[in-house]
């Protein structure tokens, strides 16, 4: 082949500063992008934890207030003895016609209630039953059948333990609270007070007197 002309093919020249600086650009470019790609994830990640966050304060806060309504309805269903009732209570010794009161405690187990009710139907006479939690819980049929049967549920604590109830005076009304739950669960009845409480172990001999009031 024959050229008529001597034809040199001239490549441009690329200046080393400029390869440089284009190599340096792109390396900045990958940095600020993983850069901002992990302020992104970590950005999200924290909107979804304040919406968690959020979520469980939110569902905390609607359990507090069916708390607090349970409480007030608990309050409102407890009212205190009308001055009638506390006058016959008061009253009870000198009234002058003689009565006897039959009252049972620590029940109700299978062994014996049930002898006592059949006794008790069988001679018609209403009782009360001075009722441990405990007890309760675990035979809530007795619970029904004495109650049914025109008894009074009355409260004798949870545990009958003396080192238990009677560590302070919080822990006294405690089982006096949670005892009234396990009737009112016997019951199905959550309306149902007893507002009578015998101590166990008797009330004058090991009691100080704030666990009264
Ligand atoms: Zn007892």
């Amino acid at each position: 082949m024959y050229y008529p002309y001597n034809l040199t093919v001239v490549k441009p020249k690329m200046n080393k500063w400029k390869i440089f600086i284009i190599v340096l650009i792109v390396i900045v470019i990958i940095l600020l992008s993983i850069y901002g790609g992990i302020k992104y994830a970590q950005y999200m990640n924290k909107q979804k934890y304040e919406e968690e966050l959020q979520k469980q304060q939110e569902q905390l806060e609607e359990q507090k207030r069916i708390e607090e309504e349970k409480e007030a309805k608990r309050l409102k269903n407890a009212k205190p003895l009308t001055e009638e009732q506390m006058a016959k209570i008061e009253n009870i010794y000198s009234s002058e016609e003689k009565r006897v009161f039959l009252t049972f405690d620590d029940g109700p187990t299978t062994s014996v209630t049930p002898l006592i009710l059949d006794l008790l139907k069988q001679e018609n006479i209403k009782a009360t039953f001075f009722v441990l939690g405990n007890r309760a819980k675990a035979n809530p049929d007795l619970i029904k059948r004495e109650f049914e049967e025109g008894h009074y549920i009355a409260n004798h604590g949870y545990t009958h333990k003396y080192s238990s109830i009677y560590s302070n005076s919080q822990t006294v009304l405690d089982e006096y609270n949670y005892t009234e739950g396990c009737i009112q669960e016997a019951l199905q009845n959550p309306d149902y007070h007893s507002r009578v409480f015998r101590f166990p172990g008797g009330s004058t001999r090991r009691l100080l007197q704030e666990y009264k009031e």
